[in-house]
């Protein structure tokens, strides 16, 4: 089985190595900034970069990544935001 470890950015949809992406993931229900890449659910990615921070936040596209309404996370990921 082809196993790859890059993962596409919501906001500029290109591929990155995880280490360079932050990974948000839906475990029980909550939402959170997996630091560990390990935490079982579904999951999006967004650049380490402010950039690409600025338009998941501004634009709240893990609303569109995860399919319903987010509030909390993007105060989380504006604190990731340099
Ligand atoms: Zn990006």
């Amino acid at each position: 089985m082809h196993i790859t470890y890059e993962r596409r950015c919501i906001a500029c949809r290109q591929t990155n190595l995880k280490q360079n992406l932050i990974r948000v993931c839906r475990v029980n229900g909550k939402y959170i900034i997996d630091d560990t890449y390990k935490a079982l659910g579904r999951s999006a990615y967004i650049c380490k970069k402010n950039e690409c921070l600025n338009k998941v936040v501004d634009k709240k596209l893990l609303n569109r990544a995860f399919k319903t309404n987010l509030e909390d996370i993007y105060s989380n990921l504006r604190g990731c935001i340099e």
